[in-house]
C-alpha cells in the first residue's frame, strides 16, 4: 500500500503531495509520521493506492499511522483545496485548521479508565481464596466493575490472582472529559407564530443562506435550536457558531439542557484535555451539534445538516491570523459540500449581508416584535455639551443618575457601558505635553488605579506610575480620558450602598473568569455591571431595566468607512440588553454629539434607514460593499527589511494598477497608524478597488515578498485599521 502525504510543514517549498509506502490498515484521513529531510515529522494521508507512482525502492515507509477512525473526515481534503486557493496558504496550513492545536502538538492525548470483566473461564479456587471469590462473585452480579474501584474493595492481590488464572481481564475505555456545565432550567417552549414561520421559511427556502434580522429579543435563539433539532431528528449534524461562547454561559446551559451529550463544547475556556475529548466526540459521531466561536466551523462533522451564525455581523468571525479567512465564507463552503442550509442571524445586520439578502441572493426573515410584544427600551440621549456647560464634569449625565436611582430604588439592575478598561486612557503632562508611551509599541499607556501602574493594552508590558514627569520634571500629570476602573469608583461614590462589578479584560482572567462574574450578575448578587464590549454580546439577565452607554462616540470618530455601522451596532446590541422581561427597560445614550444621524437611527431603531442612509453613501463613495479595500501589511523587526519588503509590493501592484487605471480608485503605501506593536515596525499598501478582479495577484504578490525578515499578508476589508 502506498499513501500519499501532505507532511505538516506550512511552507511553500514543501506544499506537495508526497509518497510512502504504509500499512495495509492506513486509510485516508489518517495522522501519520514519516521520516523527512532526515527528521521525524507529522503528516496527513490524504490518498491510498495499491501501487507506487514513483519507482518503488525511492519510496520510504511510514514509521507510524495514527487515529482510529481517521482524524481528518473527506470533506476536509475538499476544503484543503479550496482555502489553499482562496487564501494563498499551503496545504498543511488549511489541513490544520482542521484539528485542535492540543492534538497536532501531541501535548494531549486521550486518557482511558481501567475496567475488569469476566472472560468466561471458570477458575479453580481453593477454599482459602476467599478474596478471590468475593471479586468473582461481584463480577457475575454485575457484569464488569471499574478497576480502581475494584481493588480498594477487595484489594489488589485478588484481582490480581483472577486476572493471572485467565478467569478476568482488564480492559480499557475512553475516558471524556466533559466539561462543566452550569446548571438550567431551560426547557423547550412552544414557537410563537413569527418564529414558526422563520423555521419553515428557512426549511423551504430555495437559499442556501438565509438572513434573520430580528431586533433584539425577538426569540432567534430558539429558532436556531428548532433548526438543529429538525435536522438531528433526521440523522444530520449541526454546527452553531456565536462569537465568543465563553461569555455566554445561559448558551452553554441552554443546548445541554435541550441536547444533552448530543452537543459538543468548542471553545478556549475549556482545559486542552476538554477540548481534545469533546472534538474526539464531534469526530466519532457521538456528539453532532458543535457549537463555538470562530474556529468551531471546522468541526470534525459528517452530514451536515444546517450551520448556523449568530451576529453575524461581528468582527469576531474574521481570522486575524494567517489564513484570514471569513467565516461566512468558510461556512458557505460547507453548506455546499454538505447541500445544507447556512443561516445568519443578527439584530443589526452587517451592510454587507443585508444587500445580499435585498438583493436575493440570500433568504431573509425579518422579526420585528420582541417575544410577547415586550416593548423595546426607551433610549434617551444625554447631551454632555450641555452637561458640562452646566457645571456637571463627570462621567454620567443626570439623566443617567436620576435613572439610576430609581433602578436601585426599584430593586432591579443596571448595566454601564464603556469601551476602555483601566482608569484613564492617557497620562498627559500640562507642563510640556509628554504623553506617556509604550517602548515596543507606538500607542499611549492607560492608567490601571488598581495596581497603580501603567499598562499597553497592544502588548501588555506593565510600568512603574510616573511620580514627575520625565521629559521635563513637572509634577502636573493629568488623567485623560475615562476607562472602566475610573467610572466604578465614581459610581462607587455615588451610590456607596450598591453592589458594583466589573468585567473587562482585567477581571476576566482564569478558564471561569467571564462565567464568575456573569453568575454574580445574573443571580442578583450585584446591582450594576460596568463593561466594555464584552457586556454587549447576547446576554440576557431579566432584571437589566436600564442600560448606560457612556461614549457612544468614540467609534463614531475613528476614520473608517465602518464607524457608522459599528456605532449603530453597538448601541442597537447594547441597548438591547434592558427590559428584556416584563419591565420595562430603559437606555441612557450619552454624547457629544447628539444632532449625529447614526445615533438618531440608533435611538428609533430603524435598522431601515440606517441601511438606505448608509448604502447610499457607500455607493456615491465607492466603498465597499461596492468597492474592495485591500490591505498588505507589512511587519518586520528592522525598518530597512520593512521598507524593502513594501517598495517591492507596491511596485508589484503598481505594474497591475497601469494596465487598468481605472479599477484602482486609491493606491499608496504608508506607515500603518500604529507604527510599532511589539517591537515589530509595520508598514501597508491600501488599495481599494472596484472588485475582486486583481484579488488573487494581489495575494500571490504578497505571498512571494513575505520572509522571515519581513512578514507580508493581506487582509480584505479589514474591521480593524490600526
Ligand atoms: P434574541 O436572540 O433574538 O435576542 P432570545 O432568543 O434571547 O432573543 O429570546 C429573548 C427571550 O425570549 C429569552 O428570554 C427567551 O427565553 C424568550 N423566548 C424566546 N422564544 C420564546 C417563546 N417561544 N416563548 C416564550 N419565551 C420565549
Ligand atoms: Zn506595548
Amino acid at each position: 500500500m502506498y499513501a500519499k502525504v501532505i507532511v505538516d510543514i506550512a511552507h511553500s517549498q514543501v506544499d506537495k503531495v508526497f509518497e510512502y509506502s504504509c500499512p495495509p490498515e492506513t486509510r485516508v484521513g489518517c495522522r501519520v509520521k514519516v521520516p523527512f529531510g532526515g527528521r521525524i515529522i507529522e503528516g496527513f494521508v490524504i490518498g491510498v493506492s495499491s501501487s507506487p507512482n514513483f519507482a518503488a525502492e525511492k519510496i520510504k515507509p511510514v514509521t507510524c499511522v495514527y487515529d482510529e477512525p481517521p482524524a481528518l473526515v473527506e470533506e476536509c481534503f475538499s476544503l484543503m483545496e479550496r482555502i489553499a486557493r482562496r487564501y494563498r496558504v499551503p496545504k498543511a496550513a488549511s489541513l490544520r485548521l482542521f484539528l485542535p492545536s492540543e492534538m497536532r502538538l501531541g501535548k494531549v492525548n486521550e486518557t482511558y479508565i481501567r475496567r475488569v470483566k469476566l472472560t468466561g473461564l471458570q477458575p479453580a479456587l481453593t477454599k482459602t481464596a476467599k478474596k478471590q471469590k468475593e471479586v468473582f462473585s461481584f463480577l457475575t452480579e454485575n457484569g464488569d466493575a471499574d478497576f480502581t474501584l475494584l481493588i480498594k474493595k477487595f484489594g489488589n492481590a485478588a484481582v490480581k490472582a483472577l486476572v493471572d488464572k485467565g478467569a478476568a481481564e482488564i480492559y480499557k475505555v475512553r475516558r471524556n472529559r466533559a466539561p462543566e456545565y452550569p446548571e438550567s432550567g431551560d426547557s423547550e417552549k412552544v414557537l410563537t407564530e413569527a418564529q414558526s414561520e422563520a423555521v419553515k421559511y428557512i426549511e423551504n427556502s430555495d437559499k442556501r443562506v438565509n438572513l434573520i434580522h430580528g431586533v433584539t429579543g425577538s426569540g432567534k435563539t430558539e429558532i436556531y435550536l428548532k433548526i438543529i433539532a429538525d435536522k438531528l431528528k433526521e440523522g444530520k449534524s449541526a454546527i452553531f457558531l456565536v462569537p465568543e461562547i465563553s461569555l455566554t454561559p445561559q448558551m452553554l446551559s441552554q443546548l445541554r439542557a435541550r441536547f444533552g451529550g448530543s452537543a459538543a463544547i468548542m471553545h478556549s475556556g475549556l482545559s486542552a484535555g476538554e477540548r481534545f475529548d469533546e472534538w474526539w466526540r464531534l469526530r466519532t459521531g457521538e456528539a453532532k451539534i458543535a457549537i463555538g466561536a470562530r474556529s468551531a466551523i471546522f468541526a470534525p462533522l459528517e452530514n451536515l445538516g444546517a450551520i448556523i451564525i449568530d451576529e453575524e455581523h461581528d468582527s469576531s468571525y474574521r481570522s486575524e491570523t494567517s489564513p484570514r479567512y471569513s467565516t461566512v465564507e468558510i461556512a458557505s463552503m460547507r453548506a455546499e459540500y454538505n447541500d445544507c442550509k447556512l443561516v445568519l442571524g443578527s439584530a443589526t445586520p452587517s451592510v454587507e449581508s443585508f444587500i445580499k439578502a435585498k438583493d436575493g441572493e440570500y433568504g431573509l426573515v425579518t422579526l420585528t416584535e420582541r417575544i410577547n410584544g415586550r416593548p423595546l427600551p426607551e433610549i434617551i440621549i444625554a447631551d454632555m455639551r450641555r452637561e458640562l456647560r452646566r457645571g456637571n464634569p463627570s462621567n454620567l449625565s443626570r439623566a443617567l443618575r436620576g435613572e439610576l436611582d430609581k433602578t436601585l430604588q426599584d430593586g432591579k439592575q443596571a448595566i454601564i457601558f464603556l469601551n476602555r478598561r483601566g482608569y484613564s486612557q492617557t497620562v498627559i503632562c500640562t507642563d510640556c505635553g509628554y504623553v506617556a508611551k509604550c517602548e515596543n509599541c507606538d500607542v499611549s499607556l492607560t492608567y490601571h488605579s488598581e495596581e497603580n501602574c501603567l499598562k499597553c493594552h497592544y502588548c501588555g508590558a506593565k510600568y512603574r506610575m510616573l511620580a514627575a514627569c520625565p521629559e521635563c520634571g513637572g509634577a502636573h500629570l493629568r488623567y485623560s480620558g475615562t476607562g472602566t476602573q475610573r467610572v466604578v469608583a465614581e459610581l462607587s461614590q455615588l451610590y456607596p450602598s450598591a453592589r458594583i462589578i466589573r468585567m473587562d479584560n482585567d477581571t476576566v482572567s482564569g478558564k471561569d473568569g467571564h462565567y464568575k462574574i456573569l453568575k454574580q450578575f445574573s443571580e442578583k448578587n450585584a446591582d450594576i455591571l460596568v463593561g466594555t464590549q464584552m457586556i454587549a454580546k447576547g446576554h440576557d439577565f431579566p432584571a437589566v431595566t436600564l442600560v448606560g452607554i457612556l461614549d457612544a462616540d468614540m467609534s463614531l470618530h475613528f476614520s473608517d468607512y465602518r464607524s457608522g455601522e459599528r456605532t449603530f451596532q453597538l448601541i442597537t446590541q447594547v441597548a438591547g440588553r434592558s427590559g428584556r422581561a416584563g419591565d420595562k427597560g430603559k437606555v441612557v445614550l450619552q454624547t457629544y454629539s447628539p444632532d449625529n444621524y447614526i445615533l438618531r437611527f440608533a435611538v428609533s431603531y430603524d435598522y431601515a434607514g440606517f441601511f438606505q442612509n448608509e448604502i447610499k453613501m457607500r455607493k456615491a463613495a465607492l466603498f465597499p460593499p461596492y468597492s474592495l479595500i485591500c490591505r498588505i501589511m507589512v511587519v518586520a523587526d528592522r525598518d530597512e527589511k520593512a521598507i524593502e519588503a513594501l517598495k517591492n509590493v507596491f511596485f508589484a501592484i503598481d505594474e497591475i494598477r497601469k494596465t487598468d487605471p481605472q479599477e484602482f480608485i486609491f493606491f499608496n503605501k504608508m506607515h500603518s497608524p500604529i507604527k510599532k506593536i511589539q517591537n515589530k515596525v509595520r508598514y501597508q499598501v491600501l488599495a481599494r478597488m472596484k472588485s475582486e478582479k486583481y484579488l488573487a495577484q494581489i495575494y500571490d504578490i504578497a505571498v512571494k515578498n513575505s520572509s522571515d525578515a519581513a512578514l507580508v499578508y493581506v487582509e480584505e476589508n479589514p474591521a480593524n485599521l490600526s
